[in-house]
């Protein structure tokens, strides 16, 4: 089998006004896709999605990656990662058995890669004919979900939670900083009621997105263990791992992090300074599945628990179940709590999200069909996908 050609789908959905939220990484306005299609010689084609900006992945994928990849034979997707990663020199970096990177390895390189790397694993499922976590090697067929929201400003924090808790997930995550911006003392209210709307048995996590400097985390720390908090995610700058270390070393609070950060060697950075407890790599951001079944497996040798970053595309969510699916040290697995159609309606398949599980497929591949006219129905929009 052969790859005869690579494509890429372009999608946007504007979010409409009345819809917009804030949070620390400003307002939501846009949401943006990069479909990436590898077709072979087969009849067989496989999608995947890069998650950076969307338009400088598809430019990455034409213009760099497609002509080294057409004429390989798709179900070597190890070597074809190595080639994606190593460029020009992805034979010697096979044939020495060393990754000689190009200089344009991170960021929407990497995001490009991952896109193409999921689409080839899609491929190599409906090749073999069983869904791609059982190739990898299965551990379960489904994952605890928590739901990821939690934008309310003040006491409707409780409201909002609520909710989700009502939908049957015993996990819940929400934002340090909601829609009336942040203070200790909103944040006391929000995640307090929060709290007292979920009871005590609900797991309640926080998500700081790498807004707070080290001593700003710390103190949000300790508010947050008065309210048994699960976890508090990303509490200070993705680039400062020490910072991090510190934070986690003051409070009780389990720490998370990864979901910016890219390939293996960022996370073992994160694992070495014993930045985090549970890591939270995007399969679409940081280089695909055959990278995350690494990072999974690399975790694992620091007794740190795997939780996927799952958000802005039906794709995504597709190829993080069988992470979720295969990875030991998985436990639980996100589910957006925004109506993005992106998100949900991407797949003639809906997902098997039952009673806050969430359930693998078991059709080959990803196990999920593109529907017919996206492009029409989300065309792409030009423009930032958030302002401040
Ligand atoms: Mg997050």
């Amino acid at each position: 089998m052969k790859i005869t050609d690579i494509k890429t789908t372009l999608l946007s959905f504007p979010i409409p006004e009345d819809k917009r939220w804030r949070t620390d990484l400003g307002v939501a306005t846009k949401s943006d896709n990069c479909l990436i299609h590898v077709e072979t010689d087969n009849e067989i084609t496989g999608v995947g999605i890069g998650f950076g900006n969307a338009e400088v992945v598809k430019s990455i994928v034409e213009t760099q990656l497609k002509p080294s990849l057409v004429g390989e034979n798709p179900l070597y997707v190890e070597g074809l990662w190595e080639k994606m990663y190593s460029g020009s020199r992805g034979k010697p970096s096979l044939s020495r058995g060393v990754s000689q990177p190009t200089f344009s390895r991170r960021g929407d390189t990497l995001c490009a890669i991952a896109g193409i790397d999921i689409a080839l694993w899609d491929i190599l499922g409906k090749f073999f004919e069983k869904p791609i976590y059982q190739i990898l090697g299965a551990s379960r067929s489904r994952v605890r979900g928590y739901a990821s929201g939690g934008w309310a400003p003040g006491n409707k924090a409780g409201e909002e939670m609520a909710q989700y808790a009502a939908k049957g997930f015993s996990a819940v995550k929400m934002r340090a900083e909601g829609i009336d911006g942040f203070s200790y003392t909103k944040l006391r209210t929000r995640v307090g009621s929060a709290r007292k709307a979920l009871g005590p048995d609900i797991e309640l996590m926080v998500d700081a997105h790498g807004s707070f400097d080290v001593s700003t985390a710390k103190r949000v720390a300790k508010i947050l263990e008065e309210y048994d908090v699960d976890w508090f995610e990303e509490p200070v700058s993705y680039d400062d791992h020490i910072g991090q270390a510190e934070v986690r070393k003051s409070t009780s609070v389990p720490i998370s992090s990864g979901e910016s950060e890219s390939t293996r060697y960022e996370i073992l950075d994160l694992l070495r300074n014993r930045s985090v407890d549970i890591v939270q790599p995007d399969v679409a951001m940081s280089g695909g599945i055959t990278e995350n079944r690494r990072i999974a497996s690399l975790a694992s040798t620091y007794n740190i628990r795997y939780a996927p970053h799952v958000w802005g595309s039906g794709v995504t969510f597709a190829a993080s179940i069988h992470l979720a699916m295969h990875a030991p040290n998985c436990f639980i697995f996100e589910v957006s709590q925004s109506n993005s159609p992106l998100n949900w309606e991407l797949f003639v398949e809906p997902f098997e999200i039952k009673n806050g599980y969430v359930h693998a497929p078991d059709r080959p591949g990803l196990g999920f069909t593109l529907r017919e006219g996206l492009e029409k129905q989300y065309p792409f929009q030009k423009g930032p996908n958030y302002t401040y």
